[in-house]
């Protein structure tokens, strides 16, 4: 079977073709700047990606491109049997994936709000394919399902409850997708049973949050009711004092929207460093001794600290720390410095192993650490195949023909 995995920004387009029985990636790519009077295609896997320039006006064009490409690129005509959606944000609704039909689209729709940078373009992602693949089953996949499961102390703000039962304001949580695969990757690799299981998994690449999962299920997160709050991240402020909002607005007069700008795109790492958002370059500059590069990582690790000791304080203890995503599979120094000082806590890296997890599934802890902890690349897209895999089998029909 093969499934089209898609997961569509503003204005791009990213897609995976997957066999999700086989587990095998066949095809993949991304087309950018959507809308824009060239849109460019970066198709193939990453040791040959290929450029194309593309006219693609909206999400249909560009899809339509990235269908045609796909048959192009193969040797034999490719039958897509299911598309499969992320979806950021299921609100309170969705727990786990779903078949799209009209009413899920409305509940999408309904999540704008919630949502206001992510839903429209998965949902305009999601019309573009029903319209273009009308016979197929298309599955959506939500960020937000896996911590449907945080209880309800950890997931309401201190505000007054009728925000929660008028506008359904409380924590959700995002990266779910993420989450859920290292947690589960871990139970297969290593001697750990889901049943009787601590874990902290700890999603660091561009956006960055983390869970504690007890026995498998997430039982509290560090983002909120949006993507915005936790760690710090790529240009996002993580945690940040809410009076800070009214103080800006007194003092720099900035409309509500610059401050949304300023927080969400001009803070966390971007912001702290004055220089980029990609943690990369961070290390390099702050290796020829660039003072606020250094600082912006120092404060990025603390934070992360600060969120493993509250977590270790919410599952009573930890069994097993898992780094994931762009920085947390691929940079030693940054999962050496986060889990440094945490020996009485019973966390030790095994240096060595550390530095040979670059982008590999591993072991990093010391065999005497009480903690394990781990490198685990992250699959989101396999989780999507998957799930769409299943759903498509047991639909009857496709609610769009
Ligand atoms: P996104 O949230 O966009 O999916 P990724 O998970 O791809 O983000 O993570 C991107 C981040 O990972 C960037 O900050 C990038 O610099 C960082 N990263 C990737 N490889 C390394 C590496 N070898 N060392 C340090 N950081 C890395």
């Amino acid at each position: 079977m093969n499934v089209l995995v898609i997961n569509c920004g503003s204005s791009s387009l990213r897609f995976q073709l997957i066999d999700p029985r086989s587990r095998r990636l066949l095809q993949k790519g991304i087309v950018e700047r959507i809308g824009a009077v060239s849109s460019v295609a970066t198709v193939g896997m990453e040791d040959k990606p290929v450029r194309h320039g593309v006219q693609a006006a909206d999400h249909r064009e560009a899809l339509q491109w990235v269908l045609e490409n796909i048959q192009r690129n193969a040797a034999d005509s490719v039958e897509i049997q299911a598309v499969g959606h992320r979806v950021v944000h299921g609100g309170e609704r969705f727990h786990d994936s779903v078949l799209i039909d009209e009413e899920v689209i409305d509940a999408i729709r309904e999540a704008f709000d919630l949502a206001p940078l992510h839903n429209p373009a998965n949902l305009e992602g999601i019309l573009a394919a029903v319209r273009l693949l009308p016979e197929i089953p298309h599955v959506a996949v939500f960020d937000t399902a896996f911590h449907m499961t945080i209880p309800r102390t950890a997931y309401l703000y201190a505000l007054p409850p009728r925000l929660y039962r008028r506008y359904r304001v409380r924590r959700y949580g995002f990266h779910g997708t993420s989450h859920y695969f290292v947690s589960r990757r871990l139970f297969d690799i290593s001697e750990l049973s889901r049943e009787n299981s601590r874990v902290i998994t700890c999603h660091l690449g561009n956006g960055a949050s983390m869970a504690a999962v007890l026995n498998g299920r997430s039982i509290d997160t560090s983002m909120g009711l949006t993507p915005l709050p936790g760690l710090v991240m790529g240009t996002r402020c993580g945690d940040v004092d809410p009076s800070i909002i009214f103080y800006l607005i007194e003092k720099e007069e900035m409309s509500l929207n610059e401050v949304h700008s300023l927080l969400n795109r001009y803070s966390g790492l971007l912001g702290l460093s004055g220089f980029a958002a990609d943690m990369r370059l961070l290390l390099e500059e702050a290796e020829k001794g660039d003072r606020r590069c250094q600082e912006a990582i120092e404060v990025f690790c603390y934070q992360a600290r600060g969120f493993l000791g509250r977590y270790f304080a919410v599952l009573n203890g930890c069994d097993a720390i898992v780094f994931t995503a762009g920085i947390g599979e691929n940079s030693p120094e940054i999962r050496r410095r986060v889990c440094s000082g945490l020996e009485n806590l019973g966390v030790r890296l095994d240096p060595e192993r550390n530095q040979e997890a670059a982008g590999k599934e591993m072991k990093i802890s010391a065999d005497d650490s009480r903690v394990q902890v781990w490198a685990i690349p992250t699959n989101e897209e396999l989780v999507i195949a998957i799930d769409a895999q299943k759903i498509a089998e047991t639909a009857k029909q496709t609610p769009w023909v």
